[in-house]
C-alpha cells in the first residue's frame, strides 16, 4: 500500500454543481481530492480543469447506487493512498420536485432513496473503515432544509424524506464513532443555482460550498452528529 503525505478527500457527484465546487475548494486548501462522477467523460473534464489550475485532483468513476462501484473506490483508496481523511457525500437527485405526495410514482421514490439514502449509507459503510484505520476523518453529508422535521411541509415527499433519513443516518453513525477523531455531520447548502436547484436560486455553488469546507476542516473535538446551514445548527 502506498501512502499520501497530503490529506485525501473524496467527493461524490463532483462533475457539476455544488460537488464540483466543494472539490475545487478542498483542493485549494491543499488536500488531494478524488473527484468522482458516474459519467466518466464529464468527471474527467472537471478533473482536468482543476489540474490545469495546478490543483492536486484525480478522477475515479463512481455510481453511489452500485455496491460494486463503491467497493472499487474503496480498493483504489487503500491501494493508491492508504488513507481517507474527508468524505463528502454530495451526489443526490430530486425526482419529485413539488409533486403532491399521493401523485408521484414509486419509481421516483425508489430511485431517490437508492441515491440519496442508500448511496450515503453505502459510501459510509465502505469508506469510514479506512478513516478508522487512520484515526481521523471528517464526513459531510449533503442534506436539505426541506427534510427538517420541524419545518417539513407538503409536496416533494421522496426528496424531503430522503434528506430526513440522511440527517438520521448522520446521527446514528456519529453516535457510534465517539471517542475518536472522526466527525460526521450533515448540512444544507441553502437554495443554490445548479441543475437541481434551478436558475431562480439566489446562491452560487461557491457560497454553498462554505459550510462543507468548514465541516471538512473542523478541529478535534468539533461538533458531530449535527445538521448545519451557514455554519450554524439547523433544526432537525
Ligand atoms: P446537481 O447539480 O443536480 O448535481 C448532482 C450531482 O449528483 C451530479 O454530479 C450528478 O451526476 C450526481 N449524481 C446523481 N446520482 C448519482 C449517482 N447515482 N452516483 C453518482 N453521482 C450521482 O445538484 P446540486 O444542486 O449540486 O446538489 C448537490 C447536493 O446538494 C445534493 O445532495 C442535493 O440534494 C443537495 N442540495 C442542493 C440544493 C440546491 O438548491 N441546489 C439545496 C439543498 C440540498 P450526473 O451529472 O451524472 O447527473
Amino acid at each position: 500500500m502506498s501512502g499520501s503525505e497530503r490529506r485525501v478527500a473524496v467527493v461524490s457527484g463532483a462533475n457539476r454543481g455544488i460537488g464540483k465546487e466543494i472539490a475545487r475548494q478542498l483542493a485549494e486548501k491543499g488536500l488531494h481530492v478524488i473527484l468522482t462522477a458516474r459519467r466518466e467523460s464529464l468527471g474527467r473534464e472537471a478533473c482536468a480543469e482543476m489540474q490545469n489550475d495546478g490543483l492536486s485532483v484525480s478522477f475515479f468513476p463512481l455510481d453511489v447506487t452500485s455496491d460494486e462501484s463503491v467497493a472499487s473506490l474503496a480498493g483504489y483508496l487503500r491501494r493508491e493512498f492508504g488513507r481517507l481523511d474527508v468524505l463528502v457525500n454530495n451526489a443526490g437527485v430530486a425526482l419529485d420536485k413539488w409533486v403532491p405526495a399521493l401523485e408521484g410514482t414509486m419509481e421516483q421514490f425508489l430511485m431517490t432513496y437508492e441515491t440519496n439514502v442508500f448511496g450515503v449509507l453505502r459510501m459510509c459503510r465502505a469508506l469510514i473503515p479506512i478513516m478508522r484505520e487512520g484515526g481521523y476523518g471528517r464526513v459531510i453529508n449533503l442534506s436539505s432544509n426541506l427534510g427538517s422535521m420541524e419545518k417539513i411541509g407538503g409536496r416533494t415527499i421522496a426528496y424531503r424524506t430522503s434528506k430526513t433519513a440522511v440527517n438520521a443516518i448522520t446521527r446514528v453513525i456519529a453516535a457510534e464513532l465517539t471517542g475518536g477523531d472522526i466527525l460526521v455531520n450533515s448540512m444544507c447548502p441553502g437554495w443554490v443555482k445548479t441543475e437541481l436547484g434551478g436558475a431562480d436560486a439566489p446562491r452560487t455553488p461557491e457560497e454553498a460550498a462554505d459550510t462543507a469546507i468548514w465541516l471538512a476542516t473542523l478541529p478535534p473535538g468539533g461538533p458531530t452528529g449535527g445538521f448545519f446551514q451557514d455554519r450554524k445548527p439547523f433544526p432537525l
